[in-house]
């Protein structure tokens, strides 16, 4: 049945009012910089030092002073030799020193000549084919990080660069966000787990539980600690029982599925049995139904409560479009919006919807998005064969060539 769109919120209400309630976990801790990929940073950090911390040779080469080499061909004798890693002496006048990449210039050397443009004499002296200028193939003191710098910000999402930052400025520990506790389970009497039941041998009517396998995964992405509880029957008191005991010691509480209105959903009201709940329509699609609330836990903190629906692309671009920034902003992330691109169109999409739409589609070669011919939110092929999503505004048609606003998986999901 279709509700009436004056009833369903837009997801950017939706996403305003889910992280109104996401109040960023106090706690931090501190992990060896080795591990704090994809960890929130939860302290700016700050450089005790200047990189690089002298001015220093971008090549191998020759170290020497300009007014010395005048006309191309000039010959000079070697005087010391500087390898990376030791420091060398004031370079003597009318010399050159030979250098290493990365090894500090001689005091009075104001140019790195590459050996490449230098030829070397019999009797060691060398002869400068090009005439050099003043600060060429020197790295300068403190160029990349100033001292006291702010290298990364509180509130950053680390990267395999922001680690190497953080390394350069000699961090061998970072201070991070604790994990969120996040305890997932699905609802469904039709799952099976893969692994139990060969595929020839299932039951009519029994499906693969796969939204527990991109949940997981997708919460261990995220930064959380992940309770995998596993199924959960269609049942009232047993929904009541995981959910209550799901509550402890966690932050979140994620189900997939039972949130429709049909009278095998039991997670609405047994989450309504133990503490509060909203069920939201959402205009968008996939993902109408979503069902956010609280429970109370055991130390007296309520533990928040999101129930996704349980047809897996829906369940999956609302944990994108939702759970996704929710828990970044638990984790005092800075920027919890998706990283959106501007593409052409290499389809046409004609059937424009009410809601606000997100169609898998991919890359071409050109740098166009093809669409999945399969829409529909059961087809989890068209999230495995895409690699992205495409945001269609509610009501507006899709000519080819048309610009429109993707969001890559890489990004969502990275
Ligand atoms: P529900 O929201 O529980 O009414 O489920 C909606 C549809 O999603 C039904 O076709 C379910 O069989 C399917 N579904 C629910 N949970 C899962 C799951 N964990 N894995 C795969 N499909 C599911
Ligand atoms: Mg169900």
């Amino acid at each position: 049945m279709n509700h009436p769109a004056a009833k369903l919120k837009t997801l950017d209400e939706a996403l305003a009012q889910l992280l109104g309630c996401a109040e960023p976990l106090a706690a931090a801790e501190t992990v060896s910089t080795f591990d704090a990929d994809h960890r929130v940073l939860a302290r700016d950090a700050v450089s005790g030092l200047q990189v690089p911390p002298l001015d220093n040779s971008a090549m191998d080469g020759y170290a020497l002073r300009c007014a010395e080499v005048p006309v191309a061909g000039a010959v000079l004798p070697v005087s010391q030799r500087i390898p990376a890693g030791s420091t060398g002496t004031a370079l003597a006048a009318g010399t050159a020193a030979r250098i290493f990449t990365g090894a500090p210039v001689p005091e009075g050397a104001d140019a790195v000549v590459m050996q490449e443009d230098c030829e070397l004499l019999d009797d060691g002296r060398i002869r400068v084919r090009s005439v050099p200028t003043p600060g060429q193939s020197i790295r300068r003191a403190g160029e990349d990080v100033a001292l006291g710098a702010t290298v990364l910000a509180q509130g950053t999402r680390l990267t395999p660069a922001a680690l190497g930052m953080a390394a350069s400025i000699g961090l061998a520990e970072l201070t991070v966000a604790r994990r969120p506790r996040v305890a997932l389970f699905s609802t469904g009497d039709e799952l099976v787990m893969p692994g139990e039941v060969p595929p020839a041998q299932m039951r009519p009517g029994a499906i693969y539980n796969s939204n527990r396998f991109f949940l997981r995964a997708l919460l261990q992405r995220m930064g959380c600690e992940v309770s995998d509880l596993g199924i959960v029957p269609d049942r009232l008191d047993a929904t009541v029982q995981a959910l209550r005991s799901a509550a402890q010691g966690h932050d979140l509480v994620l189900t997939s599925g039972g949130v429709s209105v049909g009278e095998e959903d039991h997670v609405k009201p047994a989450v309504q049995a133990l503490g509060q709940l909203e069920l939201w329509q959402i205009a968008i699609k996939p993902g109408k139904p979503f069902a956010y609330g609280s429970i109370p836990g055991g130390d007296g903190a309520a533990c928040h409560f999101i129930g996704l629906p349980g047809n897996p692309v829906s369940s999956l671009v609302t944990f994108l479009m939702l759970v996704r920034p929710f828990l970044l902003q638990l984790q005092g992330a800075a920027h919890t919006a998706p990283a959106v691109v501007h593409l052409p169109a290499a389809f046409e999409w004609k059937r424009a919807d009410r809601r606000r739409e997100f169609l898998r589609a991919r890359r071409n070669a050109e740098g166009a998005l093809e669409l999945f011919p399969n829409q529909s939110s059961g087809v989890l092929t068209s999230v495995a064969w895409s690699d992205g999503l495409v945001d269609t505004p509610a009501g507006q048609p899709i000519a080819r060539g048309d610009t429109v606003r993707f969001l890559p998986f890489e990004d969502l999901w990275g």
